[in-house]
């Protein structure tokens, strides 16, 4: 019997990232498990702090007087149990952060709070009156009125004439409904707004839920692949690289239905901007009351609850980003993740760990499998696929036989040399004007807002920077510059900050200009404008879709936000404006996410019955992701791509650790990362590793703190791990570094 137990202490301050041993009284012995809430006296004795207990043992640290008692054991709220507490010291020791943060993002829900009630959306009229509004609102053109009555009736259908309703959110997040359409609607008294309770799910809840559609031969096989293993008890992770269209969700929602047939229970994770409507319903129109669903705008509260729900086994299937890895099933048995290649898997906070990475490793250690899927996969993935790591399935047709769209690069240099200064190449101004004619929509793409709109000097060649955070500041409509980090705002300069030059300007076009120049070109069209400025105010982002989907705008032009997710039927035409400028970006990923971004793009053409049109408009027209992106041909890009990997020791060819020392003064974050590279290259003088920097980070300078850079490469992640635990406990010993002066982000993937 263990009398002694090893807490963590619950509180934020990072030196105390250490256990603490206690006695277990007597009477507690029974109780106390590894993973429990209790109470302990602290420091002097007089305060008495909150803790986890993260070992039980028999072995006193101290001599046996010295130790104080537990005082109590703590409600058990959401179950830390003990695999979150193993994961949370994987992620430790995998990513380098203290274990309070790695169990924070493991149990991210501790409290609970009282969050905004949820409200949900439901018919108020019979179904055969909700049919004859529907008819007066398809001639009154009102879409978004159809849309919304449309959705409710069919799952009512689904439902079998059982009461149902959608959460609010999902209507006007994924439906695109805007909140005047819903609050027209109730006046109407055709749907009733109520705020049922929190726990109650969305749609569907019937015994015959919606007929699963019959798999394809290539998809069956797929799915029994997965399946016979799992019987087999090989959990393995599987990759399905599959063209957008291909069938990958089908496969998904039968797997899980397996899974759940032999009481198992599924995560599936997707980013959360491609958490479609669509993808959503059919979760639920085949799981009704037995799945969930998580996104970032939940409270707490609701979070909450839907994690109780998922630990008291009433789910089958949690669908959520990056965080609803987390969901506490206790008889996990499949992790998907689709759209694997995306960075938003990766945490930008500490701990810095990769979904993937973290799903590979909770799925192994409670004898679950993982299927990845992507139409893009990471260079990682592909590169274990091929190794035999994972098991490589390949969808190279869209279900139904829709053509993949045409693609067409535009030479911009041709343009320039042809006189053509404007931002539309001719064969593009000829697409638009064919769409135009034939009343079909068209979507331009400008990737990068921001970086499109900076302010240089024809003299000196300087960009005019943020004084907080050197990033380039933008030239906005209302003749200010504008940070897009930190909120700077300064008027127009008329002469250059360096050298006093008049000759100083914008240069390139960012969405605002090309919306404008799309007005003056076209007067009679209409165009809508989508990016982080159009879509700040609440609800921005779905009024826009809103407008579009109802066919209230020919053209959309917008930022990454128009690329991902939603589907417009009617769009036969994509105009990628600026395809070099994710290129230009400093990261080794440039390309791979540029290609990523063109191949997405160009599969948001023709999803409908018509075919579909990309123009793709370049200065460097031969570049191979281009080029690989225009033949939709994965594989040639992967080569390439490796073949640079290889050559340049980048990941996945090689691991990287960045290093990133920040302070108030520039000087001090210079010296204090010359000192950490001094002991990298001591650390490692018997078999010295490649240190590059310190370099100011892409963001040399963030809310007024400098900050410098050093890059570790090696082969080996175990050799980086060791360096950076030798960094750690360097930094820990010196006091010229202060608190949290020193992060560790292993293979980094900011953009
Ligand atoms: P992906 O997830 O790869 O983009 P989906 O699973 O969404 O592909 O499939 C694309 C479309 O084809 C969807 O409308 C889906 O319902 C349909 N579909 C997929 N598989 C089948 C099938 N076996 N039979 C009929 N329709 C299918
Ligand atoms: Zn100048
Ligand atoms: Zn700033």
């Amino acid at each position: 019997m263990p009398n002694y137990a090893n807490v963590i202490v619950d509180i934020a301050l990072e030196k105390l990232d250490r256990t603490f041993q206690y006695r277990i009284p007597k009477d507690m012995e029974d109780e106390i498990r590894v993973g429990a809430r209790v109470r302990i006296p602290f420091g002097n004795g007089s305060r008495s702090v909150d803790g986890y207990v993260l070992e039980l043992t028999d072995k006193p640290e101290y001599e046996e007087s010295r130790l104080k008692e537990i005082q109590e054991i703590l409600p058990a709220e959401i179950g830390v149990e003990q695999h979150f507490l193993e994961l949370a010291a994987w992620m430790r020791e995998t990513y380098g952060a203290t274990m309070v943060q790695c169990l924070k993002t493991v149990t991210p829900v501790r409290r609970k709070i009282r969050g905004k009630q949820k409200r949900y959306v439901r018919l108020n009229v019979t179904r055969e009156q909700a049919e004859a509004c529907l008819e007066s609102f398809k001639k009154k053109n009102a879409r978004a009125k159809v849309r919304l009555v449309e959705a409710l009736l069919e799952i009512q259908e689904s439902a079998e004439g059982e009461e149902v309703s959608l959460p609010c959110e999902l209507v006007t997040g994924k439906l695109n409904i805007s909140s005047s359409t819903l609050q027209a609607l109730q006046r109407e008294e055709v749907i009733q707004v109520t705020a049922s309770r929190l726990y109650r799910n969305p749609a569907v809840h019937s015994d015959e839920k919606r007929r699963p559609v019959a798999l394809r031969e290539s998809q069956r096989q797929i799915v029994e692949q997965v399946l016979a293993d799992y019987r087999k008890g090989q959990h393995g992770t599987y990759l399905i690289h599959g063209v957008t269209g291909s069938g990958k969700t089908e496969i998904y929602i039968e797997a899980a239905a397996e899974m759940a047939a032999m009481g198992k229970q599924v995560i599936v994770l997707i980013p959360e901007i491609a958490l479609t409507y669509q993808t959503v319903m059919r979760f639920y129109s085949r799981f009704g009351q037995r799945v969930s669903i998580l996104n970032s705008r939940m409270s707490a509260g609701e979070r909450f609850d839907q994690f109780e729900r998922a630990g008291n086994g009433e789910l089958d299937v949690m669908i959520g980003p990056r965080s609803a890895l987390f969901t506490p099933f206790l008889h996990l048995g499949l992790i998907i993740i689709d759209e694997e290649h995306e960075s938003a898997y990766k945490s930008e906070t500490m701990p810095r760990y990769h979904a993937r990475e973290t799903a590979i490793r909770r799925a192994e250690m409670t004898g679950a499998s993982v299927i990845l899927g992507s139409a893009t996969p990471s260079l990682e993935s592909y590169t274990k696929a091929l190794n035999g790591e994972y098991r490589l399935f390949s969808l190279t047709e869209r279900q139904g036989g829709g053509a993949l769209p045409s693609v067409e690069i535009a030479d911009l240099r041709k343009e320039l040399a042809a006189g053509n200064r404007s931002v539309l190449s001719r064969s593009l101004y000829e697409a638009i004007c064919d769409r135009l004619d034939r009343q079909e929509q068209i979507m331009l793409f400008l990737n990068r807002r921001g970086f499109a709109g900076f302010v240089s000097c024809r003299e000196c060649g300087q960009v005019v920077k943020c004084p907080h955070c050197d990033v380039s500041l933008s030239y906005h409509r209302d003749g200010r510059l504008h940070c897009h980090y930190c909120g700077y705002q300064t008027p127009m300069v008329k002469t250059c900050p360096s050298c006093g030059s008049r000759y100083i300007g914008t240069f390139k076009a960012g969405t605002q200009q090309v919306e404008e120049y799309i007005k003056k070109t076209f007067p009679e069209v209409r165009v809508l404008r989508m990016d982080l400025d159009t879509t700040r105010q609440k609800g921005g982002y779905e009024a826009i879709l809103e407008q579009f989907a109802n066919g209230e705008a020919d053209i959309l032009v917008g930022t990454q936000m128009i690329v991902k997710g939603h589907d417009f039927k009617n769009v036969t035409l994509m105009g990628i404006l600026a395809a070099d400028m994710s290129l230009m970006v400093p990261d080794y990923r440039s390309a791979e996410r540029t290609f990523q971004l063109l191949s997405q793009a160009a599969g948001r053409a023709g999803r409908g019955k018509r075919p579909g049109q990309v123009v793709i408009q370049t200065y460097q027209p031969e570049h191979y992701a281009v080029q690989a992106a225009a033949a939709h041909d994965y594989r040639r890009f992967y080569e390439e791509e490796m073949g640079y990997r290889m050559l340049m020791g980048y990941p996945p060819a090689a691991h990287l650790a960045a290093v990133m020392v920040s302070s108030r003064e520039e000087s001090t974050a210079e010296e204090l990362a010359k000192l950490l590279k001094e002991r990298i290259l001591f650390l490692s003088r018997e078999n010295p590793v490649e240190c590059m920097g310190p370099a100011p980070a892409g963001i040399a300078k963030l809310r007024d703190m400098y900050r410098r850079v050093l890059y570790i490469k090696d082969r080996d992640f175990d050799r980086l791990t060791e360096l950076r635990k030798g960094l750690e406990d360097y930094v820990e010993q010196q006091p010229e570094f202060p608190e949290g002066s020193v992060q560790f982000d292993m293979n980094p993937m900011q953009e």
